[in-house]
């Protein structure tokens, strides 16, 4: 089995994932992948915005964690990224973190849909119950369709990740997916196959097949993740996401170097 790149990977550094760097490239190795990516939760402007990512001055480390690994796997392509948090007003922010190292790509990723709210802390689920599930989605999915649009993104991470605890609204979603998808497809992002949602209560990869179905006829590209916060994650379910991708029509998928893509097939 060729494995595809896994581009989505923690380390230690955010605060909730274990194992360094070098770790997660020996799963890799042991798996048979040829080539991985990290992105980290990227540092905000201020460091007390929240409790889970690296800080600021953290950002030198984290880089030398990754060359480090660079250096002890010579045969496993690594790349460095990021996972930035879209959140309106915060582009200059990202535009200046984009500018401090040879980034390989950058993952653009809504968890905030509103300066108090995400989707997919679990301590915040008791605020969705002052709201309506399909006005947290709405403002969820105009995030992401502005994240798409802001040009900032090689890739657009785990598309659908309001479905985490199953909170789903009583309305059909598709014209939302539709919306996004249509926004997406007019600029260059992908969107990846992230398969941290099987470990979660909702038990399906992000996004899931109705949206990626939507996304293929779109002609919408698309990236592989484990979203690995431990290093036996690496790669998990990689053969389901294969396999999904193929069944709605996928024949290729994108890796990145220098925030330039390549098409490899699938
Ligand atoms: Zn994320
Ligand atoms: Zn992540």
């Amino acid at each position: 089995m060729r494995w595809p790149a896994d581009y989505h990977m923690h380390t230690p550094l955010c605060r909730h994932a274990s194992g360094e760097p070098s770790e997660y490239a020996a799963r890799a190795v042991a798996l048979g992948l040829d080539e991985i990516g990290f992105s980290d939760h990227s540092p905000m402007r201020r460091d007390d915005f929240d409790t889970w990512r690296m800080h600021l001055n953290e950002l030198d480390e984290y880089v030398e964690k990754v060359r480090r690994a660079q250096r002890d796997f010579p045969n496993l392509t690594i790349r460095l990224a990021l996972e930035a948090d879209y959140l309106p007003g915060h582009q200059d922010w990202i535009r200046d973190l984009a500018a401090r190292y040879p980034w390989d790509y950058f993952i653009g990723s809504v968890h905030y849909v509103a300066d108090s709210l995400t989707v997919d802390d679990p301590h915040d689920i008791p605020k969705w119950k002052d709201r309506d599930a399909f006005e947290v989605w709405s403002i969820y999915f105009e995030r992401l369709a502005e994240a798409a649009e802001s040009g900032l993104f090689e890739i657009i991470g785990h598309a659908d990740l309001p479905k985490k605890f199953k909170i789903y609204p009583k309305q059909d979603c598709t014209p939302l997916f539709e919306r996004f998808l249509d926004r997406a497809a007019k600029t260059n992002v992908a969107v990846e196959l992230n398969t941290a949602g099987l470990r979660k209560d909702c038990r399906e990869i992000y996004p899931s097949r109705a949206f990626l179905e939507l996304a293929a006829r779109r002609k919408i590209p698309i990236t592989f993740g484990s979203d690995a916060h431990a290093p036996a994650e690496v790669g998990s379910d990689f053969a389901a996401a294969l396999d999904l991708a193929r069944a709605v029509g996928y024949r290729q998928y994108r890796r990145f170097a220098a925030r330039k893509f390549t098409e490899t097939p699938l």
